[in-house]
């Protein structure tokens, strides 16, 4: 998307710059499991991501009330929890859309 307006600019040059802002709290990295490329997050405030195995597109969730589960671990475990990276794994709609369909198809 750089490249629209900046043609010359490298790969690495973007990398590098994401990363500052990442370093810097601006932005937030996130590697879902099993995918290879690191995606790069605008939306600081907490929320969940949810990664469909099918497209594998990443849609972010707003779930306030997960904040609710780090009292319960500091009670059970004594961990205290500075940061959560929820990721949920599954089937987007429109994926399981398009599997249902093509399943009625056969
Ligand atoms: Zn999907
Ligand atoms: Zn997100």
């Amino acid at each position: 998307m750089v490249r629209e307006q900046m043609p010359s600019i490298s790969l690495g040059t973007v990398y590098r710059n994401l990363n500052i802002l990442v370093d810097s709290d601006e932005i937030r990295k996130f590697e879902p499991p099993g995918q290879v490329k690191a995606r790069y997050d605008a939306k600081r405030e907490e929320h969940a991501h949810l990664v469909c195995r099918e497209c594998n597109t990443v849609y972010d969730l707003n779930l306030p009330e997960v904040s609710s589960i780090d009292e319960e671990v500091e009670k059970i475990t004594g961990f205290h929890t500075e940061q959560r990276d929820i990721v949920l794994n599954g089937v987007c709609r429109s994926c399981r859309d398009q599997l249902r369909s093509q399943r009625t198809a056969l």
